[in-house]
C-alpha cells in the first residue's frame, strides 16, 4: 500500500476518534487510512515517534503497529 502522499514525511498516524495510532510504513487495507484520511479526524505527531503517540493517549494499532511495539 502506498504511504499518503499528505503524510509522506510521517511515520505514525492517528485516529482521533478510536485513539489508535498507525505505523504507515506497515498499513495493510484493514487500517483504512484512505478513509481515515477523508474524514479528517487525523493526528500527527512532533516528533514523529509510536512513544509520543502513547504520550498523547493513542494506543498502537494491532495490525500495523504490531512489530514496532514488540
Ligand atoms: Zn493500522
Amino acid at each position: 500500500m502506498a504511504r499518503p502522499v499528505r503524510f509522506e514525511h510521517n511515520r505514525w498516524l492517528g485516529d482521533k476518534r478510536s485513539m489508535v495510532v498507525h505505523d504507515l510504513d506497515a498499513t495493510d487495507d484493514a487500517c483504512a487510512v484512505p478513509e481515515l484520511l477523508a474524514s479528517e479526524q487525523f493526528a500527527s505527531f512532533g516528533p514523529d515517534q509510536l512513544a509520543e503517540a502513547r504520550n498523547r493517549g493513542y494506543h498502537a494499532c494491532r495490525r500495523c503497529a504490531r512489530a514496532a511495539t514488540a
